[in-house]
């Protein structure tokens, strides 16, 4: 209900505070439209926001309408370091949340993501010439242990992964199908990895809790991803 207070405020040109439903055409002919204004609130994409790893899908996607698909690669390495995996395993909670739907259907993120994952297979990883003098150790290297040691090397650390198996990939090898996750996709997404890195990638080694203790000793840190 329009009040004295708020035809006095209209009156003198003022109108904050006035909520629409209160603004009467009896004192205002033109309606509220005349002074209300949208407000734009910048919000992440529903994509951005459905995926575990927040990968900037947009930003990427631009990329890779312009033609930059390297650019667009680089963009999801930032914060996916397999996606030459994540492109076939995944179940793209990206696409469920995807805005497009409302239109027709919704943009192929997965299917995309896995083109230019595949593309990164023949391209090293690029390593900024950061080192500190830190050494960490990772037991397992699954993909928890692998991405961590993705992370660490980034960050300038010396990474060990020592992995109890004969081959590299926990989960990813001993837990995924082969006709979902060919096995050469991922002997090649990492060993790009390890050879970008320069990650020491010891298999067949086991670590007993006698062990930890004397990698506690030895490393800077020690980080279980069995
Ligand atoms: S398919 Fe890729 S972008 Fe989509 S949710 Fe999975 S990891 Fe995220």
């Amino acid at each position: 209900m329009i009040k004295l207070k708020h035809i006095e405020a209209i009156r003198n040109g003022d109108f904050t505070g006035l909520p629409i439903s209160d603004t009467s055409t009896a004192v205002n002919m033109t309606g509220s439209w005349k002074f209300f204004r949208p407000t734009l609130k910048p919000k992440k994409s529903p994509c951005l926001e459905a995926c575990p790893l927040h990968i900037l899908i947009a930003d990427y996607m631009q990329e890779f309408a312009a033609g930059n698909h390297l650019a667009a690669l680089e963009i999801i390495r930032r914060n996916n370091p397999m996606p030459a995996v994540t492109g076939r395993v995944c179940p793209h909670f990206c696409q469920s949340a995807c805005n497009r739907t409302d239109f027709d259907e919704a943009v192929l993120i997965g299917d995309i993501e896995r083109a230019l994952g595949d593309l990164g297979l023949a391209q090293p990883y690029s390593v900024e010439n950061q080192v500190c003098h830190e050494k960490a150790a990772i037991i397992g290297s699954g993909p928890a242990g692998l991405a961590a040691a993705v992370f660490l090397a980034r960050a300038g650390v010396k990474v060990t992964i020592f992995e109890q198996s004969e081959a590299p990939g926990g989960l990813l090898r001993y837990g995924i199908p082969a006709y979902r996750l060919p096995r050469q996709i991922l002997e090649k997404e990492i060993k790009n990895i390890v050879e970008s890195y320069s990650i020491d990638l010891r298999c067949n080694h086991k670590i007993e809790s006698a062990g930890l203790d004397n990698l506690r000793k030895e490393y800077d840190a020690v980080i279980t991803a069995p």
